[in-house]
């Protein structure tokens, strides 16, 4: 039985503070959790981890990138390791499985999967 997918784009505003030369801290203003949430993303010496639970999710995934990470990459390419804040935005891709909304899934990347498995 094939399940219709949609695709919905979500816009994440974030601020991004630099704490430490390996610490930041990011602020996201329009979190899921429908009220500003505080992640810490962290260089553990050899990838960045962060604080969130989607990070804690996919945390055995070499190179996962949660919207904070992502955040936080956006922010040095603007405006280097200055310890000035910068607010960014992320662009994120969630499928959402028809008529029922307590499946959300992230999409890495905001690309969707071009096959449906039946
Ligand atoms: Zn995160």
């Amino acid at each position: 039985m094939p399940v219709e997918v949609e695709y919905e784009e979500k816009k994440f505003t974030m601020v991004v503070y630099r704490i430490s030369e390996t610490e930041f801290s990011v602020l996201s203003l329009n979190s899921t959790f429908g009220r500003p949430k505080q992640y810490v993303v962290k260089w553990v010496g050899y990838k960045w981890i962060c604080s969130c639970p989607d990070y804690a999710k996919h945390s055995e995934e070499m190179h996962y990138a949660c919207k904070h990470i992502e955040a936080m990459f956006k922010a040095v390419k603007k405006i280097g390791w200055s310890k000035d804040g910068i607010e960014v935005e992320v662009v994120r891709g969630y499928k959402q499985f028809n008529g029922n909304g307590g499946s959300v899934e992230a999409v890495e990347g905001g690309v969707a999967p071009a096959d449906v498995t039946e």
